[in-house]
């Protein structure tokens, strides 16, 4: 354990924690961590989104929260903001997004703790908190598995080898700190073109499944890449909550039926 750290325990009020990583930025983390939490909301579960990203927090933009401020209860604690029926928490929201976060690990450690022990996520509690975690398989990722007791990460990726190099090592990360890894996301699969109506694998076919099958581990959703996943984003209403009843829509439908 990290000199100085209190020893692991679970989030308040939490019955259950799934991490969503990738060790590459960029390859749409974020964008499938609040779709999942909204897709687990539709059916049935009670589910919060903490955004563990210190340096580079997207939750307060994917939820159209950007500008709001928490409120503090009376023990303290921090009140998650909540839109779309998910309660959520992130630096974001303590910090303007004018200010750059240019920080040394000791004043990263302790946001995080404060992120993970400090939010009230009760009553009446939540069945799932999905975490958005930074890229990577750094001190933020050492921390939250030696604080907290993760139930299960996803780890979501390209189908290039570039990224899939870093997926494998993330998922060789959880394996050696005894997360279980419930499988992988491949995202930007394939791009169907709206005006000649070709469908192209703009970073290759399959890679995801294909080293799924080699480390015995789920293919838990495969999402194409799409403008509109983007746009939706952008405007901060995620695909999930603009369109639920679409086929994008139904891509992020199926990972939250698998973990
Ligand atoms: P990460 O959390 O891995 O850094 P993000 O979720 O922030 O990645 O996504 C990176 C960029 O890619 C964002 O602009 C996002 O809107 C876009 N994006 C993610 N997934 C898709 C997709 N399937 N189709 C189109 N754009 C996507």
């Amino acid at each position: 354990m990290q000199r100085g750290l209190p020893a692991k325990r679970p989030i308040k009020d939490v019955k259950k924690v799934i991490a969503v990583s990738s060790a590459k930025g960029g390859v749409g983390k974020s964008t499938i961590a609040v779709n999942l939490a909204l897709s687990l909301a539709r059916q049935g579960h009670r589910t919060g989104i903490l955004d563990t990203d210190i340096f580079g927090p997207s939750i307060p933009t994917l939820l159209n929260l950007v500008g709001q401020e928490p409120r503090l209860s009376e023990d303290n604690t921090l009140l998650p903001l909540t839109n779309y029926g998910i309660p959520s928490m992130s630096i974001g929201y303590l910090i303007p997004p004018t200010s750059p976060i240019i920080w040394r690990g000791a004043m990263v450690q302790k946001s995080l703790m404060q992120l993970l022990h400090t939010v009230s996520w009760g009553p009446p509690g939540l069945d799932v908190l999905v975490l958005d975690l930074p890229p990577g398989t750094g001190d933020v990722q050492l921390t939250i598995t030696q604080q907290i007791v993760l139930d299960g990460a996803v780890v979501v990726s390209t189908p290039q080898d570039i990224a899939l190099i870093d997926a494998v090592r993330g998922v060789g990360m959880f394996e050696k700190v005894d997360v279980p890894v419930l499988g992988m996301v491949q995202n930007m699969s394939h791009f169907y073109c709206p005006n000649c109506s070709t469908v192209t694998s703009l970073f290759g076919a399959g890679g995801v499944a294909k080293k799924c099958a080699e480390l015995g581990l789920r293919l838990l959703g495969d999402i194409p890449l799409d403008a509109r996943i983007c746009a939706d984003a952008d405007r901060g209403m995620p695909t999930v909550v603009a369109e639920p009843e679409n086929e994008r829509a139904k891509a992020f439908h199926g990972i939250a039926k698998e973990v």
